[in-house]
């Protein structure tokens, strides 16, 4: 085969991230090898799980294991798997860019921290810095991998200044090895040569690795009598044997999540959470529960403190493994768990699931069908009755998330509306429940009021609200996209109804029949001048103060959905709104008046504009014109002041 050596460039935004976190790093360089077993251990659970399909990936065994071996002479530590390897393509594809998706986000969190070069190790820990870590430690770094079930190798290698080569090479073995050819360590550093800061650092982030992290050690045996004790010299000490080297096992491989909750400390789940979830902060909560009887599993999952970045990336992945007797069987197991619950991590260990189970049929197996819907109803009780802080906290993460349940979980939609949370224009910033605002409802209130928006401060102000405010009537206030659907998918809760305070009239103040008769020819013929604008001019039911606002019909979507759909590339059709005015509003009087005086009088077409753009603005809404706005306020004004 042609032996072909070639030189590639890193692209920019991988020069910007390595740059990035060697220097936020540098104080905690050791978690590199974390980085590295946690890279090993995903390319044996990814060639695991392939050769459940396809047996010959494992012709050269199913021993599956990390080394490491350090080498204080030549200053360089290799870690080596006998995992699924990279084939050349993937090698460029893999290390020579950042995870597609996390980029973008993560430069945007980086702009975020003001301080350019620190960033919080939390955040990192967020995003798994990954491979381009082992750049803290090594000058150089050579990657040596070759695919199971291939003879290829290819050979990486890098010093981190912006390009990279890659040529073919030799393997005897499948799986990778890095080679990282250690900076000098300076006085105080650790030395990631030294036998005792490896074992330390493997024990302290890797140690529930589920593969072996093996290490040669040199060890010293005692002479030992044919009932294996001790042979001692003359002077009473145990005679040594010449040294030896062995491979030890550095992690202790622990499935806490198969123990009892009683032979389990805080700060084995707390270590058990940062290794499978890569995230620094400890968990919100953690729930273990050993099921027995039909559906036998054992579930040890978390509640992160934090939402992670990419909670509405669609290829954002879940955070349940799958173990079928402490054997892994996948990743990111969707089929466990639903995906307004996709925030939770952990570890679903099912017993009598059949090993060979691949993820095409995953979905069609009764029991994992079976462990689904338990896990859901343990999950939705443990939270309501999570302490209320602890919920609040909960809330604030991943509340949005868990409402989009309402919409696609029919079977629980009563537990979930229980679980859901509001602000509301008299909750004063917290989260209140609806059972609570329907115990504080007024006498005569009969439905429960929403209104849907972008941001609390500009819904909270809407004119839409000032009847309801005047009568002191609470109004949900819902600002998360997923509201929307929530809404249509909840249209009652305890028997009362959910009514827009935006979207049709409101029945409660019926609006005076005399002083609407009279102003109907004039809203006839506003009706007229703003043809293009909208569908119909009528008297208000929602205003107080304000002298006109816009309204939908009960069935149309709302100016926030409509604004959402455009956002999200739906050609939505031009649909025109209601212009409601307000008739007690002194200003309609004065319009009136001159109406009556000249059905024809040019300032009509201006004041219908006026009363028009004057709604738009007090939505927060952008007016078409807004030259012709301010020249007309400008008019106004200078005739009201004389
Ligand atoms: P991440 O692990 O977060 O995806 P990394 O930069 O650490 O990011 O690694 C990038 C990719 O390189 C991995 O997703 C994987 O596909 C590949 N890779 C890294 N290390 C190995 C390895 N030891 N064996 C096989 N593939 C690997």
């Amino acid at each position: 085969m042609e032996h072909k050596k070639e030189t590639h460039q890193f692209k920019t935004e991988v020069k910007q991230f390595m740059h990035l976190i060697i220097n936020s790093l540098y104080s905690n360089k050791e978690i590199f090898l974390r980085e590295l077993i946690s890279n090993a251990s995903d390319a044996i659970d990814r060639l695991s799980f392939k050769a459940q399909t396809d047996a010959k990936l494992l012709e050269e065994g199913a021993e599956f294991k990390i080394k490491i071996t350090p080498d204080k002479t030549a200053k360089t530590l290799t870690l080596s798997d006998n995992g699924i390897g990279m084939t050349h393509d993937e090698v460029v594809e893999n290390i020579g860019t950042i995870a597609k998706s996390g980029t973008a986000a993560f430069m945007q969190a980086m702009e975020k921290s003001k301080n350019q070069n620190t960033l919080a190790p939390e955040l990192i820990g967020q995003f798994g810095v990954g491979f381009y870590s082992a750049f803290i430690v090594a000058d150089k770094i050579t990657i040596i991998t070759r695919p199971a079930g291939e003879a290829t190798a290819t050979k990486w290698e890098s010093t981190g200044d912006g390009e990279y080569t890659i040529e073919p090479a030799e393997k005897a073995s499948r799986g990778t090895d890095i080679i990282l050819t250690l900076k000098p360590v300076e006085k105080d550093e650790q030395d990631f040569t030294e036998e005792w800061t490896l074992r330390h650092v493997v024990k302290k982030h890797s140690d529930f690795v589920n593969y072996p992290v093996v290490m040669d050690v040199e060890q010293i045996d005692t002479e030992t009598d044919e009932n294996g004790k001790p042979i001692l010299d003359k002077d009473g000490k145990p005679i040594k044997k010449a040294p030896v080297i062995r491979e030890e096992t550095l992690n202790s491989m622990k499935a806490i999540w198969a123990k009892d909750k009683k032979d389990v400390t805080e700060e084995e789940y707390k270590d058990f959470y940062s290794h499978i979830s890569h995230d620094w902060n400890p968990p919100l909560t953690q729930f273990h529960w050993k099921l027995e009887g039909v559906t036998e599993y054992n579930a040890l999952l978390y509640i992160p403190s934090q939402a992670p970045f990419d909670l509405f990336m669609p290829e954002r992945k879940h955070g349940v493994q799958l173990y079928c007797r402490r054997v892994f069987i996948m990743d990111d197991c969707k089929e466990l768990m639903p995906a307004y619950l996709r925030f939770i991590k952990g570890v679903v260990d099912a017993p009598d699931l059949n090993l060979n189970i691949s993820r095409e049929i995953l979905q069609q197996d009764a029991l994992v069908r079976n462990i689904h819907k338990n896990l859901v109803k343990k999950i939705l009780d443990a939270l309501e009755h999570l302490p209320l802080e602890d919920y609040e906290k909960f809330y604030n993460e991943f509340g949005a998330v868990l409402k989009e349940g309402l919409h696609s979980d029919w079977a629980n939609r009563d537990k979930l509306a229980k679980l859901a949370r509001f602000k509301t224009t008299t909750s004063e910033g917290k989260w209140t429940s609806l059972q609570d605002y329907v115990t504080r409802m007024k006498p005569d209130q009969n439905e429960i009021y929403y209104m849907t928006g972008d941001s609390l401060n500009a819904i909270i102000n809407s004119p839409h609200l000032e009847t309801l405010k005047e009568k002191d009537y609470e109004v949900l206030l819902m600002t998360d996209p997923v509201d929307e659907f929530v809404i249509q998918a909840l249209p009652e809760f305890e028997k009362k109804k959910f009514k827009s305070a935006e979207k049709g009239d409101l029945d409660i103040d019926k609006v005076d029949e005399t002083k609407k008769a009279a102003y109907s020819s004039l809203f006839e013929k506003i009706k007229s001048l703003l043809e293009d604008q909208v569908k119909e001019v009528k008297p208000s039911s929602h205003l107080r103060d304000s002298v006109s606002c816009l309204s939908g019909d009960t069935y149309d979507v709302s100016a926030y959905m409509e604004k959402l759909l455009k956002a999200s590339g739906q050609s939505m059709p031009e649909s025109k709104r209601i212009l409601e005015l307000n008739i007690t509003h002194p200003v309609m009087e004065k319009i009136q008046s001159i109406f009556e005086k000249n059905q024809d009088d040019a300032a009509l077409k201006d004041y219908s504009l006026l009363l028009y753009d004057l709604a738009l603005v007090g939505e927060g809404g952008k007016i078409e014109n807004p030259a012709r706005f301010s020249r007309l306020i400008g008019e106004l004004m200078a005739k009201a002041m004389g």
